[in-house]
């Protein structure tokens, strides 16, 4: 053996060593590189399954505040005797109905009504009795209101309010009436008691102008309101200063 074959010998050796050596490295390397893949996928599979997961927290959070809000709102603008509207309602609703009628030149209705002789209810049965009266005055107004604009509010006490979008004098002095009517027949029972009760009424309606506010509705459907109970009570009395022309829209134009 020449010295010759000797060292190619240990070459073609060492090449093979090498060659291994960089086959062995190179399925390290892919075994690795599969295994940081399959990690890297189980970790966005881990990921996309939790966010899905919070995403479906949060829209149940959001329905039940959704809820809540309404609830809430519902409470804030409910009368807590009656379940009709409340004050506070009435003095949104009124403002933002008069900013209506002046954009739409159309006729707003307000009717006022208080219970007459109601303090007698209270001193003569107690404050259950009244509480129910009033319970039921508000039940019959509720029910004689047909359109789903009209808003039926506590005023205060034993005395409510009806908003009437778009309804003129004789709009809102018939529906007035037909209240009048219906509380006059109605008999509330208590226990062994039968009891009749009766309202009066004052109604104004008139197309809002540039200055008109809540205060001069109010007091001109009072300022009727007091003519009633002056004149005898169950009664309904409408403002002189009402108009009866819905609005200028309603009127079918002409043909050019
Ligand atoms: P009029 O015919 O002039 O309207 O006389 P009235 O007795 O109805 O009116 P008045 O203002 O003299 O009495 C109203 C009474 O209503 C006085 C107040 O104590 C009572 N009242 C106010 N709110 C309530 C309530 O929520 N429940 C009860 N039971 N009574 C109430
Ligand atoms: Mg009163
Ligand atoms: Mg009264």
């Amino acid at each position: 053996m020449t010295i010759d074959s000797i060292l190619q010998q240990w070459s073609t050796l060492l090449l093979g060593v090498a060659v291994g050596a960089m086959i062995t490295a190179l399925l390290a390397w892919l075994m690795f590189y599969l295994q940081q893949k399959k990690w890297q996928l189980n970790v966005a599979d881990q990921l996309e399954d939790s966010i899905q997961q919070r995403t479906l927290e949060l829209q149940i959070t959001l329905t039940e505040l959704a809820d809540k809000n309404k609830q809430l709102e519902q409470q804030n603008t409910r009368d807590a005797l009656t379940g009709v509207r409340n004050r506070a309602f009435f003095d949104q609703k009124l403002s933002a109905e008069i900013k209506r009628s002046r954009r739409e030149r159309s006729t707003l209705g307000l009717l006022m009504i208080d219970i007459d002789h109601f303090k007698a209810f209270n001193d003569n049965h107690g404050h259950l009795v009244g509480d129910l009266v009033i319970k039921e005055v508000a039940n019959c107004l509720q029910q004689e209101l047909k359109r789903s604009t009209d808003h039926l509010c506590r005023y205060g006490g034993e005395e409510f309010a009806i908003i009437l979008p778009n309804t003129d004098n004789e709009g809102a002095r018939v529906l007035a009436e037909q209240v009048r009517l219906c509380l006059a027949d109605q008999r509330i029972l208590y226990e062994n008691l039968e009891l009749s009760v009766t309202v009066s009424i004052g109604c104004y309606a008139a197309v809002a102008e540039i200055n008109s506010s809540s205060a001069d509705y109010i007091q001109a459907a009072d300022t009727a309101l007091y003519q009633a109970k002056n004149e005898g009570r169950n009664k309904v009395v409408c403002s002189a200063l009402s108009q009866s022309v819905i609005s200028e829209q309603e009127t079918p134009d002409e043909p050019v």
